[in-house]
Order: C-alpha cells, then structure tokens, then sequence
C-alpha cells in the first residue's frame, strides 16, 4: 500500500477538560473581533487547532485529537504531509505569487500538462482558481459561453459554495433563502435519487429538463457532501449523462469533495465510467493551499475566446505558484502512498464496522463509498450529541444533511488501521453515549 515511511500513527490523548483554558481564552477573542456568524461558539465546541500531523489533530491546550474530518475533505494526503510542506517552503522564497492571466509561472505551466494524467480521459484543459466555489463559477460561466444557454440544473441538496453564483445551483434552502432575492431565481432544481430507482430516477429527470429549453448545463456531485453523505442509484449518473447528451445539456461533475482519491477512486465520475464535460476540484488539490480548477474538454473551453490582452474571467490568484506546487506534489504523495487504493481497502472495513451501528436506536442508516461515510441519525439533536461527546473522547467529527441529521466521516487517506480502528470505537461509545 505505498511508501508510508513518515506516516503519523498516534492515537488521541486528551490531557484535561474539553475545551480547555486557552481555547476558552481566544474564544473570547474570536466573539469580540469576529463576524458573529462565523463560528459557533459554545461551552462545550469548538475547539481551537494548535497543529495537526497526519490523522491527528492537537488543540491549543495539548490534546490530540483523531480526525474524521479531513478539515472538510482537504487533507487527504495527511495534514501537515512533509513533502507538501516542503515544496511550498521551497516554492515560498523563490516566488509567492506570479500574475494571473499575465506573466504566468513554470510552476502553473506543469501543473496543467500534469493534471490530465488524473483526470477523466478527455479533461485536458483548465481554469485555475482559488476556492471551490470560484471553480463552480469557473463551471458555470463556461457552460454559459459554450451553450449560449442562461440557466442550470442542479439537485436538492446539492451543495457548490456560498458565492453569488454558486448560491444560485445550491439545494440547500437555508443558504439560498436570505439571499432569494439576489440570486438568479431560473435554476431547476431535480430530486437527487437515493431512495429511488436509477430507472424512474432517469426518466423524470429527462421530462423536466426536456420541458426546458434554457438549460445551459446540470451541475452534480457524484455524491452530496453537505447534503448528507447521499449516494446516487447505480447507474443514475450515467443515464444522466446520456440524458444531457441527447437534450444539448453539458453536464457538470462537482469533484470538489469526492476528489483526489477521497471515494477509493482518483474521481468518484470513475466509479460509473461517466466523463462529464466539466469538472470542478478543489479542498485536497492542495492539501491545505487554496487551489482549484475547472477542466473541461477542449471543444468546451475552447468556446471562450482567445485572449489578446485581457482576459474575460481570471483573478488575481489564479495558478498562484506555491498552490501549484502543492498541487503536484499533492499528486505525487496521493500516488507514492497508494492512496487512492487504499481508500478503497479501508473503506471498505470501515463500512462493514459502522454497518454495526444500525443496531442503535438512533442510526437509521450508513452509507457511503471509499473513506467518504455518512450516519444517518434519527434527528439533527442527536448527531449534533454525537458530534459533540465524540470531540470530548477525541474525536473530531462533523455533522451534515440538509437537516443536521447526519454525522460524516471523512478521515485522511493515510489513517493507519489501528488509528482508524480507534476512531470508529469512540464513535460507536458517542452514538451509544446518545442513547
Ligand atoms: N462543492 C462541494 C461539493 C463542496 O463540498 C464544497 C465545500 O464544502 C464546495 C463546492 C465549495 O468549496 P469552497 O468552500 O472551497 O468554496
């Protein structure tokens, strides 16, 4: 399973009283100077991260925390992953930052001849960008220019970032709505098929787009993260791509969290043998250094025109040389440490260990694919119990779905097995604490 000389194998140690003095300390701090809708600052959660090592996680009073979280799908080739710190130090004092659609750099000029070799066969040619949501915008703005179409599709919780444009495809309502006004109000919204068969799925998914006909592209993650761990019918996203092919609809596979080996394949598109037109990346890109990109066919982006002077879409950072370089060697760790595989072998253990917790009264369901896992609990109060009991055993978990019903699970891919062995004890002693 790779190289894993380096790899971290402690387990936590939690030394005092959750959270401890010092988190308490900058909370204030954070309530004093922060915008009040950030962070959720409460007596029991969060707490404040002081460094993290490859599946662990120690605050700033000394405990040591196990990680399910990935810090929201990023660290996949470990937090702190040596090589990756590395090149960006070596890539910080020869040059921080290059100019976007300017004079570009060596470092962005490898990464794009690098990406293809990952990518879905055919993906050769790709926006740079920052966030993930500013790659959805990338997605979004180059199905406009290649369609002539206006409008998308998107899912019921699905979820794209929170910009503007972003907003406008998320499935999420608590985002949408305070903002209903100022987004665009023409996106159809299709039912996401999990408690329903690929076929009837296929087939109402094609009436509704077929009674539109201002429909530039559908955007989909290949399996909802925010919404809750969701997973597709077999087979829906292949018949969804055959649907969008015969109506004229590019089809967008939002990568973002599934990417970079996180569901036991380098693309969960993989997973069907469906090449979108699109696809948007991001969170583990980088492993911590905001980057991300939309890539696309060539005959896709080759719709926008060719620049001769300025650019129609770019930003300031775009292809920032210390992201690029920790993108390709992101790639490289993801390859040498056979992540990508051994994501597959673990989740598979992984999921027959949580398949235990049906046995809880509060767990309706488990589901997921790779090191991406969902547990479905009966309401948002007792995952939200879960969550929180979790981190005072020493384990970092999160909560998702469009309710807050859902505990996710999303550990680095280089978890060593008796870290993960660990994690999913003290997560059956919370959801038993729950009880
Ligand atoms: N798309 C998906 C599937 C995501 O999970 C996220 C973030 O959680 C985004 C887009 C937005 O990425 P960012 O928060 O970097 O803008």
């Amino acid at each position: 399973m790779g190289d894993r000389r380096n790899v971290s194998e402690e387990l936590e140690e939690i030394r005092g009283p959750i959270p401890g003095p010092q988190t308490e300390k900058l909370a204030q701090m954070l309530r004093a100077h922060e915008s009040r809708n950030v962070t959720y600052l409460s007596p029991e959660f969060p707490v404040f991260w002081e460094s993290a090592d490859g599946s662990t996680v120690t605050d700033v009073d000394g405990n040591r925390y196990l990680d399910f979280t990935s810090a929201f799908g990023v660290a996949n080739a470990g937090h702190s992953n040596p090589n990756v710190a590395k090149a960006i130090a070596k890539q910080t004092t020869r040059l921080m930052h290059g100019m976007g659609d300017v004079h570009p750099t060596e470092a962005r000029a490898k990464l794009l001849e690098r990406l293809p070799d990952i990518l879905p066969l055919g993906l050769t040619k790709t926006f740079l960008a920052t966030t993930g949501a500013e790659a959805v915008e990338a997605a979004l703005k180059t199905a406009v220019i290649a369609t002539g179409k206006s409008a998308f599709a998107a899912f019921e919780g699905g979820y794209h970032g929170l910009s503007i444009g972003a907003l406008a495809v998320c499935g999420i309502e608590r985002f949408r709505k305070p903002f209903e006004a100022a987004i665009a109000g023409d996106t159809l919204f299709l039912e996401y098929p999990q408690a329903i068969a690929s076929e009837p799925a296929i087939a109402r998914t094609r009436a509704a787009l077929a009674a539109r006909n201002d429909i530039a592209a559908v955007i989909v993650e290949p399996i909802q993260s925010r919404g809750g761990c969701v997973v597709p019918a077999a087979g829906y996203l292949a018949g969804l791509h055959a649907v969008c092919k015969e109506l004229g609809i590019l089809l967008i596979f939002d990568e973002i969290y599934t990417g970079f080996g996180r569901t036991g394949a380098w693309f969960a598109a993989e997973h069907e043998a469906v090449v979108p037109d699109i696809i948007c990346i991001g969170k583990a890109f980088g492993s911590g250094f905001p980057i991300s990109a939309a890539a696309a066919r060539p005959e896709v982006m080759d719709a926008w025109p060719l620049s001769t002077g300025e650019a129609l879409h770019t930003s300031t950072y775009l292809g920032n040389p210390m992201g690029c370089a920790a993108a390709l060697v992101t790639i490289a760790e993801i390859e040498r440490l056979g992540l990508v595989e051994r994501a597959r072998r673990l989740g598979l253990m992984l999921g027959s260990r949580l398949e235990a917790f049906v046995r809880y009264r509060n767990v309706a369901e488990i589901r997921g694919r790779g090191l991406m896992w969902g547990v479905q609990m009966r309401d948002a109060a007792t995952a939200d119990a879960v969550v929180k009991s979790a981190l005072a055993l020493g384990l970092i978990l999160l909560q998702s779905g469009t309710r807050g019903d859902v505990v996710s699970i999303a550990p680095p891919l280089v978890i060593t097995q008796s870290q993960l062995h660990r994690a999913t004890e003290i997560l059956g002693n919370a959801i038993a604490a729950a009880e």
